[in-house]
């Protein structure tokens, strides 16, 4: 059995049913897909949580190991994303041509494309030095894993004492081309100051080993397609059913207890709930107490907007990011007690402008994240509207076009709502951050540490969080249950 119906649940089930496992699933909503979901409201659709994925190759691989046709489509990114400052009125466009991409920053930043290809060509040997030792195996104790990193190239050690934005600093001199390389950090949930800059190998990635996808007809094509298969396997998922307690004998997980004291006997359980907090909240491990999750390192929580607008938006294009002129000052607030919040940093996504279907005619649908802290540094969400006005009316300026006239349907989500929905530590959206001591074998395992017949997928185990890691994190924990039978 699965609890929890998201992107590694779903991929979990449908591996293990192509095995010949009987599989069923048990989730806490109505709906499935966890953080990728949907919201339909007022003639819109939004995808609620992401809106692109890297690493296309490892969904085309589930395919393969299902033995199906990938069940959605997906379109590449180019420009990668728009970036603009408040500082000055122009739109920088990441494109994956570099000689295309530096024109852009010849006023800026001198000799751009010659320091870009460097830091690219470091960030690929970091890539092809890493990425296959740190994620894509499993390792059964700390000692293991250390002795496989003994193995990567001594060259990359003095990487290993920088962050981000110590090795972007390396390679760029102006503020612009250094905020925007280094943006894909928000992306691992944290900020280029405390991210490792060994993590400046997701440059490469997004530049030049794969790039970005959008699905067509949005995101939650994705677990619809999933969906699909998994009822042709006659997986059962049982929905509006939260697991709240459990019964064991000795090493032997019994049972899980849902919300209305119903038991679950099982042989297996795979949790897709996130892997540390289940933990504690569930199974009380003196490891994953509240106390000792708070001290853990946590991605930001995410203040999200879906807009329906009843005008089109043709100045703004697909993804786009809106930073302030307080980079640092604002990175380093988010990891802070903090009340309030001057000029946000967020990103904005126009679902519509390449899928139709998800607006009225002549209408738009934008989703807006907006990284903030999450709910052991900011826990009074009373000031979310007097925010999320302050993002729209920033936007409007940005644009030069006011939306709020234009306003049909609106719906926000604070961390409150996030953790809420998704039993989401604190409200952070992205799970355990990727600390080098909280990944590999340093990360929650994808084994329970008592129970032999309990384990985990998803995001806050390994190997990390976002969508293409999440399937890795199927691959590797299938792998863990296929070894129960010898
Ligand atoms: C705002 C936002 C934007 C993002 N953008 C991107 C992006 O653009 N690209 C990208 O690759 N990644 C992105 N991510 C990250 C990505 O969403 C996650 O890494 C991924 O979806 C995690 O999937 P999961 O299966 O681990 O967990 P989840 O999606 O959290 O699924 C866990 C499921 O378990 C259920 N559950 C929890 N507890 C219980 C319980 N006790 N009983 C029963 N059910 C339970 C939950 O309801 C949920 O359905 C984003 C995340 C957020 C929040």
């Amino acid at each position: 059995m699965v609890v929890g119906a998201g992107l590694g649940g779903l991929a979990t089930a449908l591996r293990l049913a192509k095995k010949g496992y009987e599989v069923e699933i048990i989730e806490k909503n109505s709906q499935a897909g966890g953080r990728l979901n949907q919201l339909k409201k007022d003639g819109f659709t939004f995808d609620i949580g992401p809106s692109f994925f890297s690493m296309s190759y490892e969904f085309k691989e589930f395919a393969k190991d299902c033995n199906i046709e990938l069940p959605f489509k997906y379109v590449e990114l180019d420009p990668l994303y728009t970036v603009n400052f408040s500082r000055s009125p122009k739109t920088y466009r990441l494109y994956k041509d570099i000689h295309k991409l530096a024109e852009q920053f010849k006023d800026v930043e001198p000799d751009f494309e010659v320091k870009m290809r460097k830091y690219l060509k470091n960030g690929k040997s970091l890539f092809d030095d890493t990425v296959d030792i740190v994620i894509k195996d499993n390792y059964n104790t700390v000692f293991s894993y250390l002795l496989t990193l003994m193995k990567v190239n001594p060259k990359h050690l003095p990487v290993l004492f920088r962050n981000f934005w110590q090795q972007v600093c390396r390679y760029f001199s102006s503020d612009d081309a250094r905020e925007i390389v280094s943006l894909v950090a928000f992306f691992l949930g944290r900020t280029p100051f405390d991210t490792p800059a060994v993590y400046t190998l997701l440059s490469y990635t997004e530049f030049q080993h794969d790039g970005y996808y959008n699905v067509e007809g949005g995101m939650y094509k994705i677990v619809e397609g999933i969906l699909g298969e998994l009822q042709k396997e006659n997986v059962k998922i049982t929905y509006n059913t939260e697991i709240v307690n459990f019964i064991s004998n000795g090493n032997k997980l019994e049972a899980l207890v849902d919300q209305n004291g119903k038991s679950w006997h099982r042989d297996v359980i795979v949790v897709n709930s996130d892997a540390a907090s289940f933990r504690g909240k569930i199974f009380k491990r003196a490891k994953f107490t509240e106390a000792k999750l708070d001290k853990m390192e946590w991605t930001m929580g995410p203040l999200t907007i879906y807009l329906g607008l009843k005008c089109k938006l043709p100045q703004v294009e697909h993804h786009n990011y809106y930073l302030g002129d307080n980079f640092k000052d604002y990175a380093n607030k988010i990891f802070q007690a903090s009340g309030t919040l001057e000029k946000p940093y967020y990103y904005v996504n126009v679902l519509s402008r390449n899928n139709a279907d998800c607006a009225p005619e002549g209408c738009e649908s934008l989703f807006f994240v907006c990284p903030v802290p999450d709910l052991r540094f900011k826990k009074n969400w009373d000031d979310k509207e007097a925010i999320v006005n302050s993002i729209i009316a920033d936007f409007s300026a940005r644009i030069g076009q006011d939306i709020v006239p234009e306003i049909i349907s609106k719906t926000s989500y604070s961390p409150i709502d996030w953790e809420s929905k998704f039993n989401l530590h604190r409200g952070s959206g992205l799970g355990l951050s990727h600390k080098m001591f909280q990944i590999g074998a340093f990360r929650p395992k994808n084994f329970d540490e008592k129970f032999k017949n309990v384990f985990y997928v998803g995001a806050s185990t390994v190997p990390g969080t976002g969508l293409p890691i999440t399937m890795i994190s199927s691959k590797l924990v299938v792998k863990r249950i296929e070894k129960l039978k010898n």
